[in-house]
């Protein structure tokens, strides 16, 4: 795939959904050590949301796929991640524009719209232990492969890299937002789970583009 229409786009939410659902239990397994063990299941409703609310096929733009598709997590999904993740997708679709195929470097724009989205609403930085741990490093390894001369499915496969990588260094952090933060040092030793769903929504796309 050199470019993602409006099918792949809804392709992409409908494959996150997927994948989501199939992570539930450990999603919520994740966030009962460190939070509320909600995480699994609102994202999973929010993405049900975001699959039911994709709009006719042929009748939208893939920009406004994922606008429509953040809309509906922001509105279904709760907790702390329904808003940030709503958020990012319509940061997403809003820098799509009225491509009706998305490039590679418009999509690399695109995970960078989203990732100061998510920073504007949530004020975290890298290293305190969120999904920005997972979506910076992301952002910024697609950029590095699309400097590189990388299409687009090698972009994407840089972005999965690299957010598994920034996941994994989440466990020794000490959360300074969300709930995480309330437990303080004891937060420590632990996979953060927003940084962890990250890195399921990444494998989607990559799933998506790789077909
Ligand atoms: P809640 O904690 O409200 O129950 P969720 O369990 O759905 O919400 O999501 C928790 C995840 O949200 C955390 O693991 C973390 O990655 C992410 N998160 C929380 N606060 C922020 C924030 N301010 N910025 C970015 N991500 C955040
Ligand atoms: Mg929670
Ligand atoms: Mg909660």
């Amino acid at each position: 795939m050199t470019g993602l229409d409006s099918a792949a786009a809804a392709g992409w939410i409908r494959r996150a959904a997927e994948l989501v659902s199939a992570d539930v239990e450990r999603l919520t397994r994740l966030d009962a050590a460190i939070g509320d063990g909600d995480h699994g299941h609102n994202l999973d409703r929010g993405f049900t949301a975001a699959v039911a609310a994709l709009p006719e096929p042929g009748t939208a733009t893939p920009g406004r796929t994922l606008i429509a598709a953040g809309r509906a997590i922001v509105s279904k999904t709760g907790g702390a991640s329904g808003p940030l993740y709503g958020t990012a997708l319509r940061r997403a679709g809003k820098a799509f524009g009225d491509a009706g195929e998305v490039d590679a470097g418009t999509l690399g724009a695109a995970l960078r719209a989203a990732l100061d989205g998510v920073q504007e609403l949530g004020q975290a930085a890298e290293g305190d232990k969120t999904i920005v741990d997972a979506l910076a490093p992301a952002a910024a390894a697609y950029g590095t492969a699309l400097e590189g001369g990388g299409d687009l499915v090698t972009c994407v496969q840089a972005a999965v890299a690299a957010a598994e990588k920034g996941a994994e260094a989440t466990v020794p952090m000490q959360a300074r937002k969300g709930r995480a933060s309330y437990l303080g040092a004891r937060s420590a030793g632990h996979l953060d789970p927003g940084a962890a769903s990250t890195v399921v929504i990444l494998r989607a796309l990559a799933d998506t583009v790789n077909k």
